[in-house]
């Protein structure tokens, strides 16, 4: 941790949709990474006001052969840079490699990246923010008792349309930087 920074916690970000722009046919490549105006700015300033800022993102590209973990790497270290060059800090990217009928634990809606992140800090997941534009990140995040909040880029209008019961009441906001701009000020 930063010297003098209240320590605020984890902040859990999707990555497609909320950091970079997603694609319907999958993010490949770090030219094809393009991040969501705002979202880098967002990011660094959760970190200034002490949040470590982590990342749990479902790449199913991984299993269906479309890019490799060298390529995963290249993306998540131009993330890295551009968080870096913006005094920012990306902390761990936890990712599922698998396909949706693979049936692992990790895949959201399932839990298993939530719970991964939660086993490596120590931390209680319990009302940890959980960023996500699609309904399976704040299903994850729900099964574990965190505090699921939606972002209106990638999916999110999409997603908005069909919330059901169970989030009529989410928290949503138009893009990371709105939700930063909130979390920083509690
Ligand atoms: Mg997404
Ligand atoms: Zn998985």
């Amino acid at each position: 941790m930063a010297s003098g920074k209240a320590n605020r916690g984890l902040v859990i970000l999707d990555r497609d949709g909320v950091i970079n722009r997603d694609s319907a046919e999958f993010v490949k490549t770090p030219a094809e990474w393009v991040p969501i105006p705002g979202s880098i700015e967002a990011i660094a300033s959760l970190g200034k006001a002490g949040y470590t800022v982590t990342v749990a993102s479902n790449q199913s590209g991984l299993g269906r052969g479309l890019f490799d973990r060298r390529a995963l790497r290249a993306m998540h270290r131009k993330l890295r840079r551009l968080a870096s060059a913006a005094g920012g800090r990306v902390d761990r990217i936890v990712v599922c490699p698998h396909g949706p009928d693979n049936g692992c634990a990790c895949r959201k809606p399932r839990p298993g990246l939530l719970r991964r992140l939660g086993r490596h800090y120590g931390v209680d997941l319990a009302d940890i923010p959980v960023i996500g534009d699609s309904l399976r990140d704040l299903e994850a995040a729900a099964s574990v008792g965190a505090r699921p909040i939606l972002v209106r880029t990638g999916n999110g209008r999409k997603t908005e349309k069909t919330l059901h019961d169970t989030f009529a009441d989410i928290e949503i906001y138009d893009d990371l930087a709105a939700a930063a701009s909130t979390l920083v000020k509690e």
